[in-house]
């Protein structure tokens, strides 16, 4: 994009040269200053607000907002002039990208309520999210790029405003306009939500699991008899009403009833859940009038029955829990990042009823959790939902920086290797993965233009997987990983671009006209 009064290929030029040539007109910012020679000014970034022209730049290891102007407009930075041309130099921290949100409201994330298909895009590492958006501007479908869950945010030491600041300079990178989301994932605490809603998420993902009561779905009869008759009179009598008297019956010609025992059973499981879930709904509301709300049942052992699924979209009715998403657990295996394992035949069939409720329910979204390379079933989850769902990715992400640093490297890449693979008893503890460590592709014996090879094993690429926690909190391993990734933006974004392109193919995601 071009803008009428600012070349930026003249710009660039212009001032690298100026730069160089040591021009300074605060002199006595000279030493301090961070280094302001422009690597490359990002096309896409190109502004204005009131005539003033606005870019951001990626100057060295870091990136700056530049504004061709004598006022800054408010936002903190460094001044320069040389002869008319005047600018400032500004960082892309906190109290920047707050002002930025102001004057351009496209870096403010907002709503996703009327998007057909949404994605949760999570970047750890705050380098991902220009990748995802030049991959998901191709297609009818909107991101969740401050998409991160507290575990995440506890094992990479950052904020929920710190995603979200992070989120907003990469749309303002990219000039993304389109609406986009900030998910509080997996939020267990009513003062979780309204931290998340406080500080600027548009989406809150309730995790109810630590409530479900997964031990009454193999309880005998007797057992799920008397503890169903210490529940209220009221509540019993008014759930056998709802759930008992008819059948339902969806678009794909399926039936399903409930027998006494099992809507016993299925209240038994889910009712501490269910009111939990209002708890923080009405949490949320205490917050922010407005914001896209999911519930999620899929941290549980066993998996999502049809009769489940209706009670639990009718009892969350029934309290007027307005909810936008909702997340059951699937048949099989959904590992983080890599294919889906299990019966692929059997997930289509229990998929396709779930699509079928929740568009007989309302159409409320179906989300589907650890949600990347899954690529077995993505047709499954495109077809059956008629494109009208959310999908939540996060660690790949992270994985496909590791083939970056695989690639520019080498050297790095087996020590984080080694270091992951020593770290896996601790790291195996935040998550549930089974790998096989007799089917590792490794790194001994391998040279270093196979190393990221590693990273097409499913078995590697869990052990890399959860070991992000661990790596960050090695600061120096940290650094220079920082420091590859701030080297090779370029190609990490290709290769996110190539990975969520297969996955947007995959799911059968419309493509821009
Ligand atoms: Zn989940």
């Amino acid at each position: 994009m071009e803008n009428k009064k600012i070349n930026i290929h003249d710009i660039h030029a212009w001032w690298n040269k100026a730069y160089s040539a040591g021009l300074q007109t605060e002199k006595d910012l000279l030493d301090k200053e961070p280094n302001h020679f422009i690597d490359l000014i990002y096309p896409d970034s190109v502004n204005s607000f009131e005539d003033i022209v606005f870019v951001l730049a990626k100057t060295g290891a870091s990136r700056a907002l530049i504004i061709f102007n004598e006022n800054s407009c408010g936002f903190f930075g460094h001044f320069y002039k040389a002869g008319k041309n005047k600018m400032w130099f500004c960082q892309t921290d906190h109290q920047n990208a707050v002002l930025l949100r102001k004057l351009f409201p496209f870096t403010a994330p907002s709503s996703l309520k009327n998007e057909e298909l949404t994605f949760g895009m999570g970047d750890r590492l705050d380098f991902a999210s220009p990748g995802h958006l030049r991959t998901i501007k191709e297609y009818n479908a909107a991101p969740v790029l401050a998409q991160q869950s507290v575990r995440e945010l506890t094992l990479t030491g950052r904020t929920y405003a710190e995603a979200i600041d992070s989120a907003t300079w990469a749309v303002f990178q990219e000039g993304y306009r389109k609406p986009w989301g900030a998910d509080g994932d997996h939020l267990k605490t009513p003062e979780m939500v309204r931290e998340a809603l406080g500080v600027g998420t548009t989406m809150i993902t309730a995790d109810i699991s630590d409530y479900i009561r997964d031990e009454y779905a193999a309880a005998d009869s007797t057992a799920v008899r008397e503890a169903y008759n210490e529940l209220d009179d009221y509540y019993r009598k008014r759930i056998e009403r709802k759930y008992l008297e008819n059948g339902y019956r969806f678009d794909t010609n399926e039936e399903f009833r409930f027998s006494a025992e099992n809507l016993a059973r299925i209240a038994l499981i889910y009712k501490e859940a269910l009111d939990f879930a209002g708890v923080l709904f009405t949490a949320g509301r205490e917050v922010k009038s407005d914001f896209d709300f999911e519930v999620s049942i899929d941290e549980t052992e066993t998996p999502t029955s049809p009769q489940a699924h209706i009670f639990v979209q009718g009892e969350l009715k029934n309290a007027s829990i307005e909810f936008v998403s909702l997340a059951p657990r699937f048949i099989g295996e959904f590992q983080k990042g890599i294919d889906y394992i299990g019966d692929t035949l059997e997930f289509e069939k229990a998929f396709r009823t779930h699509a079928a409720i929740a568009r007989y329910s309302g159409g409320y979204k179906i989300s589907v959790h650890s949600g990347s390379d899954k690529f077995s079933v993505f047709p499954i989850i495109g077809k059956e939902t008629l494109g009208h769902f959310h999908i939540k990715t996060s660690g790949t992400s992270w994985l496909e920086a590791l083939r970056v640093v695989a690639e520019a490297s080498p050297e790095l890449f087996r020590r984080l290797y080694t270091f992951a693979v020593d770290v896996f008893p601790i790291t195996s503890s935040h998550y549930y993965v089974t790998p096989d460590f007799n089917k590792l592709y490794g790194i001994d014996n391998r040279s270093d233009n196979e190393l990221a090879e590693a990273l097409d094993n499913p078995h590697d690429r869990r052990i890399l997987h959860i070991a992000y926690g661990e790596i960050f909190k090695n600061e120096s391993m940290k650094e220079e990983l920082h420091t590859v990734l701030q080297e090779n933006t370029e190609r990490y974004y290709d290769i996110l671009m190539k990975h969520f392109h297969k996955h947007l193919e995959k799911l059968g995601a419309k493509r821009k006209q």
